[in-house]
């Protein structure tokens, strides 16, 4: 039986893309794309022809169908979102699933993604994080991020420029005016940048110089008081 391909894409930089992502696109025999425009604009600049099927949170229960056929006829399809890895913020874990329930094989290329290198640039320790994506707009949003209150990893949070202003205000009130952040917006690109501070700080920074672009906002993890017994304690866990 044939595979299904996850592919990256870049996320600004189109040199980000991998010599391996543009293998498996050349030899794959249909490529499901986010949007079939955004994937046509790379392909072609890639040099590649492919037919093309669009998936999207709108249709990928129908496509999934489709895919099904198209793997049990012994063809290979790959799966690319418009950019970065797809499942993340973006369709493939319905399709993931599908393959793990009926036995396809997944192959994810590794490749662009907007936390990581948010989440390095930031300053902030990466041994240990969590991807908080998008909170949800409306119904649940402080509910979420009060959950996250207590967090003592790294957190990362994907957000529209649209909402920056308001999401830094309800940081503030969640984990304080003085919790250190870090945020990354147009990665990649022409006018990347990454302003970090207090949570303060850098809500004043927003409030003066109007949101444009794509945002990643890393916040670090709540500082845990060490017990008197841990700073005693001088030998190993195990
Ligand atoms: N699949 C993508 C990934 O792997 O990162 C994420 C797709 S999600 C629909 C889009 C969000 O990712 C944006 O709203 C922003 O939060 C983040 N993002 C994508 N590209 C970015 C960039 N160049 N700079 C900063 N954030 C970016």
């Amino acid at each position: 039986m044939a595979k299904l391909y996850l592919v990256p894409t870049p996320i600004g930089n189109l040199d980000d893309i991998t010599l391996r992502a543009i293998n498996v696109l050349r030899s794959v025999d249909l490529i499901l794309a986010e949007d079939t425009r955004t994937t046509s604009f790379l392909l072609k600049h890639l040099g590649i022809e492919k037919p093309l099927r669009s998936h999207h949170k709108f249709n990928e229960h129908a496509t999934a169908q489709l895919f099904m056929e198209t793997v049990e006829a012994g063809r290979d399809v790959a799966l690319v979102s418009d950019a970065g890895t797809p499942g993340i913020s973006d369709p493939g874990f319905l399709l993931v699933r599908t393959c793990v329930e009926q036995g396809v094989e997944v192959e994810t290329l590794p490749g662009p993604t907007a936390l990581i290198p948010a989440l390095v640039n930031s300053g902030f320790p990466c041994d240990r994080f969590c991807f908080e994506g998008f909170l949800p707009q409306k119904k649940g949003r402080m509910k979420q991020l009060q959950r996250c209150a207590e967090e003592e990893r790294t957190m990362i949070f994907y957000e529209s420029p649209y909402r920056v202003v308001k999401c830094l205000e309800q940081f503030a009130e969640v984990f304080g005016e003085d919790r250190p952040i870090s945020v990354s917006r147009e990665l990649t690109k022409k006018f990347e940048q990454t302003v970090r501070g207090t949570i303060g700080e850098v809500l004043a920074h927003f409030r003066e110089h109007e949101p444009k672009g794509e945002f990643v906002l890393v916040v670090q993890g709540k500082t845990r008081k060490k017990k008197h017994s841990e700073e005693t304690d001088t030998e190993d866990d195990d």
